[in-house]
């Protein structure tokens, strides 16, 4: 066996938080008000100065800063008017907290198949539509692949569906210059540690409906000072929803709101960043053909704080020897075609507290569908090294395919 040096560095690694984040914590936990209504007459609370940075930085009129970015989107589906027992369609490669949400809800996922670019199939789409009579879509875009928004908006207005967008990892992202997030009714972001601002856990909620935003407000805990709020609708809003809307308890503290506001600031510098990173792992693992990665659309601004590939010509037994053998060199490589979920990549098959479903075209895809971090902790020599591990340890599992 031919040798090949391992790679060092740790893909759960994120950059620290900055002097800046770290000062504004600092100045947060000196006073003692952590809670974001805590706040002195005249003072806004750290929670209301991150909604009105990330409203403004959407280009949006309202942001809800919450507890996670799975709550987020359960506020946000009961907000939009999901009721109990209704269908939402979403599309199936996505991450538990989505099908989590819809549940949470009352309602019941109905999952769209995917293509092979890693986003919502759209002629399934529309033949769900057709036979499921949905009036939601919570559109996930999953590891940052975003469908034809164009496509997708014109679609759901013919079916008179509202859109929810997942943009977990779409911060910063955008489909013909318009920011992914300001296409849905509402949209959810987070802000976990692996995400693209990281304040541990945390959600933001943003729209433009005022009555939406009142109820969600509401709901996510607002007792009744929501117009301390950094971006809230006019209090005549909230006189429709202010006694009859329940409080699913799920704020975000400013402690954390401090150290996100100086990150925002960050974040399109931060763009550039891991898309240089990708670029390079992406031209990389592009030198063999046993590689396919998504072509990205000239529409799609993606944020690559990851990677997808596939390699379609790989058997069970050899695609967990690939990530086996790569791990064993350091590159840490999560695989979602393997029959038992393995950290982050459970698929719609392991919800089994949602209908069954089958879905042979995303089987087809996910079953040699490859995932790999970037943090922003890689130097771009590392990304280059990372790339040459996985094309060495492929062309060594095609060398012993060779020999017998
Ligand atoms: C992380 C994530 C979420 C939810 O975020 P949390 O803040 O962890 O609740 C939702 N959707 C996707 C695709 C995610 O990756």
């Amino acid at each position: 066996m031919t040798r090949c040096a391992p790679f060092t560095g740790s893909f759960t690694q994120q950059e620290p938080i900055g002097e800046d984040g770290i000062a504004a914590a600092i100045a947060v936990l000196r006073s003692g008000r952590l809670h974001r209504y805590n706040t002195r007459s005249t003072e806004t609370s750290e929670a209301s100065k991150l909604e009105s940075a990330f409203a403004r930085y959407m280009g949006l009129s309202y942001c809800l800063a919450c507890a996670s970015g799975g709550y987020a989107l359960h506020i946000a589906l009961c907000a939009a008017g999901v009721q109990p027992g209704d269908a939402v369609l979403t599309n199936a490669f996505t991450l538990a907290p989505v099908p989590g949400a819809i549940v949470n809800a009352g309602a019941s996922p109905v999952y769209v198949e995917i293509t092979p670019a890693l986003t919502i199939d759209l002629a399934d789409l529309e033949r769900k539509l057709d036979t499921t009579g949905a009036r939601f879509l919570l559109l996930s875009h999953m590891r940052g692949h975003m469908a034809d928004m164009d496509a997708v908006i014109h679609l759901l207005a013919d079916y008179d569906v509202t859109l929810i967008e997942d943009c977990a990892h779409t911060m910063g992202a955008r489909w013909n210059g318009r920011p992914s997030g300001s296409f849905g009714l509402v949209s959810c972001f987070s802000t976990q540690t692996y995400k693209h601002i990281n304040s541990g856990e945390g959600g933001l909620l943003v729209t433009n409906d005022a009555e939406l935003m009142a109820r969600a407000t509401l709901m996510s805990g607002s007792y009744m000072l929501y117009n301390r709020h950094g971006t809230p609708p006019e209090e005549g809003v909230f006189a429709a929803a202010r006694l009859t809307t329940p409080n699913f308890s799920g704020r975000m503290d400013n402690l954390r709101a401090s150290i996100l506001v100086p990150q925002l600031t960050q974040l399109d510098a931060n763009v550039d960043r891991w898309n240089a990173r990708y670029a390079l792992i992406d031209r990389t693992l592009r030198i063999t053909p046993m590689i396919e990665l998504p072509s990205r659309p000239v529409a799609e601004r993606y944020v690559g704080s990851s990677i997808q590939f596939r390699v379609p010509t790989l058997t069970d037994d050899e695609a967990a020897s690939f990530v086996e053998a790569c791990s064993t060199l350091g590159v840490e490589i999560k695989w979602f075609g393997r029959d038992e979920p393995v950290g982050f990549t459970s698929t719609y098959k392991s919800w089994l507290y949602t209908p069954p479903a089958t879905l042979p075209q995303t089987d087809r895809v996910l079953s040699r569908l490859f995932d790999m971090r970037i943090p922003l902790t890689f130097s771009l020599s590392d990304c280059i090294q990372i790339g040459e591990i996985i094309l060495f340890v492929l062309s060594e599992i095609r060398n012993s395919k060779g020999s017998h």
